[in-house]
Parts: structure tokens; sequence; C-alpha cells
């Protein structure tokens, strides 16, 4: 069977190792890696390898890709807009992109966006955004791909379409490091997803950072199910490992969505160090697929999994103590976890918490996180704020109060980053930069405090709910609810409302899934009072049906979209029998 298949590190054979640092483009790390007899490995929902994919391979097909672009007249600075499926295919159009001079522009498959309008409908706004001349898209979702392509005036093909075209031979010329690479589009957790301009020195500078603060090394491998259209997939996953030469085993996020555990089984097989990152929601998953009385030992081996990277939205410490718990007969180690922060408009990593140090944290009053004077007539509720780590090489990191006051230590405030890797602008959305660039230093939208040099984050700015005067975190409110028996992590978002009578007021929106009416009564009374208690202020509560709780593609709860279909009456919630 395929569990018998024991993925072995191959030994490091590139002539020269050379550290990320050196390469002043992606072209050049391309290049240098198709030297090595590594690459990616893409599995199939079961764990059977499927493709081996070799750096050399992938240098070989990108030359050709290129050649097949530029004679169709594509070239410099021209926008590729690429459908980002896990696989080959994405990876030599990528790569051939950026040989040709054009600009890749990963984009979402169709997963989450509520049917195929849905997802022309996003395809569309994010083509539009980033005016590409052509759609290349997997041949299974030509209908949708080809639509959206028509809707924008943009040339659309398959990839085996577009594979089968004349590639004549051509002089490709190698770009500069402060020319624009691809674009990377933000999750759309706030807001609809922005375009990021990303450089290659940014990139390059970027990789060299996590990869130093992750001490990456030659033998290390790397498993993700991460997707390519998100900065934590495709800097982290993709880019990264042919900087850093090192091989990766992929598993389809549609196949993880299907089969979480199959991540921890391609995890197992593999023999060499192992480096695989993940959202909160991912270790969560895992962790409630598996039951106290099952063997973990017996099905997985989860000792030579050494960085086991948090990030890309708040890490709950408590997800990751049940995931330890539910894997450390498995003989998974508490100290992988390396927690991280970053975000798409600083290319990806912003700070990293140093090898083994895993999971740490503060209890911060949450009053004192919100910055609202304390009720001294309820008693103090405390949140743990996980410790993100320190600076990547090449960025600083600063805390400012409102008035651009700088922060000291322990002070909350709102978070600043500047480096190599800090985006210019985001294309072509001059009001949309202007309004986090500033002297280059990056205005994050996030709130955190620093302690010795170590970041902590608060939430996000714009996800705060302000009701007269006084500040509420909708986390601080959404965990809470969570602890009541019934349910998960992602059930239940919170955010502000305008009442009837003219007040503002908490709305919490969470997935119900008792079916019995007398229940669903007395359940919504138990949230309103657990929320109540928190807050201090009478709350809208409804239960909406299960699954109904917008993500972003990159599985974010994304509040300020609930809020909107909410308003919009797109989120019905679920009537109850007697006014509640
Ligand atoms: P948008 O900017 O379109 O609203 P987004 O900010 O979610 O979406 P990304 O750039 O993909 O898009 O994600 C970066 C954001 O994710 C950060 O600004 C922060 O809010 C959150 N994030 C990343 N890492 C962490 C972390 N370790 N802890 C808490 N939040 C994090
Ligand atoms: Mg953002």
């Amino acid at each position: 069977s395929s569990g018998d298949h024991a993925l072995q590190p191959t030994p490091n054979d590139c002539p020269l190792p050379r550290r990320r640092s050196d390469f002043a483009t992606f072209t050049e790390a391309v290049e240098y890696a198709a030297k090595s007899a590594k690459g990616m490995n893409f599995h199939d929902m079961r764990g059977t390898l499927e493709n081996v994919y070799t750096y050399i391979d992938l240098h070989k097909d990108a030359v050709e890709m290129a050649q097949r672009f530029r004679a169709a007249g594509i070239g410099k600075e021209d926008r590729v807009a690429l459908i980002a499926e896990t696989g080959a295919e994405f990876a030599a159009l990528f790569c051939g992109a950026v040989y040709a001079g054009a600009w890749p522009v990963p984009l979402p498959l169709p997963t989450g966006f509520g049917g195929k309008e849905g997802y022309i409908d996003q395809l569309a706004v994010q083509l539009d955004s980033s005016d590409p001349v052509i759609l290349l898209y997997p041949a299974e979702i030509s209908e949708m791909g080809a639509a959206a392509a028509e809707r924008q005036g943009c040339e659309g093909s398959d990839w085996e379409s577009f594979a089968t075209r004349p590639a004549p031979e051509c002089e490709l010329t190698p770009p500069e490091p402060d020319d624009i690479c691809y674009l990377q589009y933000s999750s759309g957790s706030t807001r609809f997803p922005t375009g990021v301009a990303v450089t290659h020195r940014a990139l390059l500078d970027n990789l060299a950072g996590h990869s130093i603060s992750m001490d990456v090394g030659a033998n290390d491998r790397v498993v993700s199910w991460l997707p390519w259209y998100h900065d934590m997939g495709l800097v982290g996953c993709f880019l990264s490992v042919i900087a850093n030469q090192v091989s990766i085993d992929y598993l389809k996020t549609e196949h993880f969505a299907r089969r979480p555990l199959a991540w921890l089984d391609l995890i197992s097989r593999n023999k060499g160090n192992t480096l695989s990152y993940s959202p909160t929601f991912g270790y969560d998953i895992c962790a409630r697929r598996i039951s106290s009385q099952s063997n973990v030992a017996d099905r997985f081996d989860l000792s030579r999994w050494r960085t086991a990277g948090n990030g890309a939205d708040m890490i709950r410490p408590d997800v990751m103590q049940n995931f330890v718990n539910a894997f450390a007969d498995a003989g998974f180690k508490a100290n992988a976890f390396t927690p991280s922060y970053g975000l798409a408009e600083a290319t990806l990593a912003v700070t990293v918490m140093p090898p083994r140090e895993g999971i740490r944290v503060e209890l911060v009053e949450e009053e004192r996180l919100s910055g609202t004077p304390r009720d001294l007539s309820r008693p103090a509720r405390y949140r743990a704020i996980v410790n993100c780590g320190k600076a990547v090489r090449g960025m600083k990191v600063e805390i400012r109060g409102e008035n651009g006051a700088i922060k000291g230590d322990h002070q909350i405030g709102k978070v600043w980053c500047q480096g190599t890797s800090v985006m210019h602008s985001y294309f072509r959305n001059e009001e949309a930069t202007n309004e986090c660039l500033v002297d280059g230093w990056l205005d994050t939208g996030d709130m955190g405090y620093m302690t010795d040099g170590y970041l902590f984050i608060v939430g996000r700015a714009k996800d705060m709910i302000i009701i007269n005067g006084k500040n509420l975190w909708p986390q601080d409110i959404e965990w809470a609810v969570e602890q009541l028996p019934g349910f998960n992590h992602g059930d239940i978002a919170a955010f502000s409302i305008d009442k009837d009578d003219g007040e503002e007021a908490p709305a919490v929106l969470v997935h119900c899934r008792v079916s019995d009416p007398e229940e669903r009564v007395r359940l919504h009374e138990q949230i309103r009072d657990k929320v109540r208690s928190i807050t201090g202020m009478n709350c809208v509560v409804e239960l909406v049906p299960p699954r109904t709780l917008p993500r972003t593609s990159s599985g974010k709860l994304s509040r300020a979209k609930a809020k909107r279909l909410y308003l919009a009456g797109e989120i019905q919630a679920i009537e109850l029998p007697v006014a509640a």
C-alpha cells in the first residue's frame, strides 16, 4: 500500500549549496535549484504519490512556458492570472511567467464562493483590479474560467490547450532585483482582497529572513496542504522550498478538507526533519478527529516534525494544547510549535519565534486589551496572548499610538513594520496604499504590543467593536461562547450593528446544530446571558445554520463579510418559536 512508501530525504546534491541571501532574483533561485535532484511531490487524497516534479523539470518547463508566453506576445510587466491549483502545471506557469518578465497573479479555486456565479463574480473583481492579458485555469473549471475571462474582456485558456501552443526559442532577459515578481492578493478578512506588488528583492529578503529564523537546513523537508493563492502557501510552501533547495510533499487543500488526517499521515511517512505550517483551524480539525480512545501511536509518527508553524490568524493556545494532548502519544513535541506573524503587504513573515521555544503566552486582562477602563462590578477576565516571536532579518517592528508616538514595552498600540520586504504599493491602488504606507513604514492594521523585542498580537483594529466609547474584541466574545458545550472553533462571529432603537449593540451569529425548537430557545438564552456577562451589554444573538459564517479563501473567518451578509439578509437567522 502507499503507506509503505517512505519519503527518503535526498542528499543535498547541489554543487555549491548557497544561502538564500545570495540570490538577487527569484529567477536565479529557480535556476540554482535546478542543479539539484530535489523537488515537489504531489500526493492524492489517499496519500499515494502521484507525481514527482524535480526542480530540474520545473526549470525546463518554465523556460518552455516563458517561450510560449513570449510567442503569444506576453512579456514585460503583463499580468498573467493563474488559478492556483496545487500541481506541476501551476508551478511551471508561475515560474514561466516570471522568466518571461510577466507578473503572475495567483487566484483562488472555486470552493467556498457559494457556487458558480459567486465564484465568477469573485474572479471578475480580481481580474478587474489586476487587469491581466490572460487567465489560465485547470480544464475542470473551464466553463467558469472562460466566463470570468469573457466578462473581463481578457483572453482565457485552460492549461492543457495553452501547453499545446508553440514555444519557439527566444532570448529571455533576466529580471532586475527591483522589478516586480508577482502580485499577491491579501486574504480579504476585513475588505475585498487587495493585490500587493511583490518585487524580487522583497521576496528574496523575506525568504532569507524567515528561513534563517526557522533555521531551515539542507536535509529538511516540508509537508503542506496550504493553498497557493494565499501568501502562507505561495511564499512559505512554494517559493521558499525552491529558494532553500529542499523537497516538499503536497496534499491538495480540498483533499485536506475532506481527509485532514492525511496531512499527518504524510508527515508520519517522512523520514527527514519536517517543517509544516497551518493556521489554528488546521490543528483544530485534526485534534477533533481523534477520539480519546483511538491509539494514535499505531497510525502516526510525528516525532520528526521539528517545526509546526502557526500563523495567518489568531493563534489559539487552547486549540494547540488540544492538539498536543491528542498527538503526544504519536511523538508530537509541543516545542515544535513555531508561532509567526505576517501579512501579504510584508511579502509574508514579519516575526518568527526562535526554534524550539514553542507557544508562550501572557495573560492579559481583557479590558486592558481593548483599552477600556476596568468595570469593577464584574470579575476580571483574561485572554492568553501568544508570543509571535522576533522580527525576521531585515524587518523592524514598532508599536505606535493613534498620534504616531512610539509605545514602550507592554503598551498596546498599532503594529507598524518597515523593511526590505515591505511592499512599495498595492497594485494600481493609490488610495489603499496611502492609507497604510507612511514614510516607508507599513501600518499593518493589527493591534499588539512588544516585550523585549518579542511581538504579541491582540487583534485586527478594523474588527474591534466600539459601543458608546467602550471597546470590545470580537474574539473575546466568540471564544467565551465557544466554551459552551456543542460549539467549535469558528462557530461564532461577533461584530456591532445598529439596532432599531438607534443604539449600537454587539451582534453575535452562532452556528446552531440543535433541531428541537425548545432546545434552541434555551441555547439562545444561554448564549445571550454569556455574552451579557462578558460585555455588560444587551446583545443581538442569532442562531444561524451550520457552515453559513463566511470564510476567506484561505479559511479565515471574515467578520466584515458576516456583518455585510447578515445586514443584507443573505445570512438568515433561524426563527425561534417564542419571542426570546
Ligand atoms: P485583508 O487584509 O484582505 O483584510 P488579511 O489581513 O487576513 O485580509 P493576509 O495578509 O493574508 O490578509 O493576512 C494577514 C493578517 O493575518 C494579519 O494582518 C493579521 O491580522 C493576521 N495574522 C497573521 N499572523 C497572525 C498571528 N500570528 N496572530 C494573529 N493574527 C495573525
Ligand atoms: Mg490585511
